[in-house]
């Protein structure tokens, strides 16, 4: 079950969020203290809402100590629930350290049951397991909300479902390291999870439409393989959206999610426990993972660098579609001899895998870096021509392609890596970065004629080429 937690500071509101999102979720929770309960045409509202939006409700009344705006007494919390349960609803939410004996006792001759949640907003209690299983002993249903700070925590995290032997419970790991528990939590163990409109306190919920439409986060079932993105940073990747729709259109039971990695080794381990079928990698991880394959692929070994793992019978093997996914663009070209000829401009990863790509098929190259040194490096390692970026006006004209591979235009489209290196007309020019689109060398070369390979060119290529390796099969 998605659960929609309800964000509105009336609720009139709420209804208009609901309305919005009501084909993505089953239920939804009412957030109290987000409300004015004094007022009585919204106390008048709140006791129908289980019964007009005609989905289970969870009532809570969340204080600030727990990331919610309640500051009042708890006498005052008490009398507020108590009031808004007579409306009637499926479930309610009180915290393991309030005892209201005389609420819980009303709760539960009206039906309603009791969900028993504890928050650590700095990391998993050790106590945890235990906490679980003796509410779960009383029939009730545990909450968990607990801070995760690394792969390691999220491994904890999966043991409890292991722990719980298939009881109800709610699990749900916060923060951007615990993205991957809100997307798998029924791998998790989790009965439901939540998704909101808005991310108020920085804890990592996902909208409703990205859970259902994105991720299928409610259809995950346990023959569903999981796939990734191993990085830090991962949230800004368009690979989910890549490879998740992908799944949905060859009817492939899997899914894609962004993994914020810390630490390599932890991943692996925690690959094993979800049995993940593969993965893409990305700065800053793609060289750290090389020891942890069992296979990499020619081009991985040459270029010192994977973006792509899949799992082969008991071991991971490694590929670079960075480098196969730029020659299917420019293959052609370089086959009937339009492109004999490259400037790379920059010298880190991806401007290693493009110059082995370009090398291995017998195109000059010539490396221009800010730092001279790494440019001089990449051009001994791959027999190539190196400069300093201050020089590019020098080679204006002096090559059938260019290559734009550095960071610089990404998110200002205004900035250029290299203002004074000349456009003829005649060459290729290949942005990297595909946010914005349109950056200032591509304007350039639209503006001198120039064929125009843009980054999104790119991320597809190696995207679809991923997908292959993940599933076997073409992307549709
Ligand atoms: P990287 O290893 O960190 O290398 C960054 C490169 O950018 C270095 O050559 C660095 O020069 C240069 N650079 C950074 N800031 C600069 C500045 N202000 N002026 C001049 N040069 C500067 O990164 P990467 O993995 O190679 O990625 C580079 C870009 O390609 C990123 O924007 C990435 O998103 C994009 N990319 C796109 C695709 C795709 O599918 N479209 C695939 C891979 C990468 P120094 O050596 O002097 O520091």
């Amino acid at each position: 079950m998605l659960c929609l937690t309800l964000t509105g500071q009336t609720m009139e509101e709420n209804m208009e969020i609901l309305a919005r999102n009501r084909s993505f979720v089953s239920m939804a929770e009412l957030r109290l203290d987000l409300l004015d309960c004094e007022d009585p045409k919204q106390m008048s509202l709140i006791k129908s809402f289980e019964h007009d939006s005609g989905i289970p409700v969870i009532l809570t009344c969340r204080r600030k100590t727990d990331g919610g705006l309640f500051d009042g007494s708890e006498r005052k919390r008490n009398s507020i629930l108590r009031k808004a349960l007579e409306g009637g609803f499926s479930y309610i939410d009180l915290e393991l350290d309030t005892k209201k004996a005389e609420l819980e006792e009303y709760a539960k001759a009206r039906g309603t049951r009791i969900i028993r949640s504890f928050h650590d907003f700095s990391g998993i209690p050790e106590n945890t397991f235990s906490t679980i299983s003796k509410i779960q002993a009383k029939g009730e249903i545990p909450k968990a909300a607990v801070m995760i700070n690394g792969i390691q925590d999220l491994i904890t995290l999966y043991k409890v479902r292991e722990a719980s032997s298939g009881k109800e419970m709610i699990i749900v790991g916060m923060g951007q390291y615990g993205v991957p528990s809100r997307i798998l939590y029924r791998k998790f163990g989790s009965m439901l999870m939540f998704c909101s409109e808005k991310d108020t306190g920085n804890t990592g919920i996902l909208t409703p439409s990205a859970m259902k439409q994105l991720y299928h986060a409610d259809s995950i079932d346990f023959r569903t393989t999981v796939f990734g993105l191993v990085g830090n940073p991962v949230s800004h990747s368009m690979s989910p959206a890549i490879h998740n729709s992908g799944f949905e259109k060859i009817k492939f039971n899997a899914v894609y999610v962004p993994f914020l990695v810390d630490n390599v080794r932890s991943f692996f381990h925690f690959a094993e426990k979800l049995q993940i079928g593969g993965f893409s990698v990305t700065i800053p991880h793609k060289i750290a993972i090389l020891p942890y394959l069992g296979r990499s692929s020619r081009e991985v070994k040459q270029i010192g660098s994977c973006n792509t793992v899949v799992r082969e019978g008991a071991c991971w093997k490694g590929s670079n579609t960075d480098y196969y996914g730029f020659l299917s663009l420019v293959e052609n070209d370089i086959a009937n001899g339009k492109i004999q000829s490259a400037i790379i401009i920059g010298a880190g990863g991806a401007a290693r895998a493009i110059a082995y790509a370009l090398r291995n098929r017998k195109v000059n190259v010539l490396i221009l870096n800010r730092t001279l040194e790494k440019a001089k490096a990449l051009a001994e390692s791959t027999m190539s021509s190196y400069d300093s970026l201050e020089n590019a006006s020098l080679y204006s004209g002096k090559a059938d392609i260019i290559v734009q591979a550095t960071s610089v235009g990404m998110n200002d489209e205004d900035a250029d890596a290299a203002p004074n290196l000349k456009l003829t007309g005649h060459e290729t020019v290949c942005d990297l970065v595909y946010s914005p689109a349109e950056t200032a060398i591509i304007r350039r070369a639209q503006a001198s004629g120039c064929r125009i390979i843009h980054g999104m060119d790119l991320l597809l290529a190696q995207g679809y080429l991923q997908f292959e390796s993940f599933t076997g099969f073409k992307y549709p």
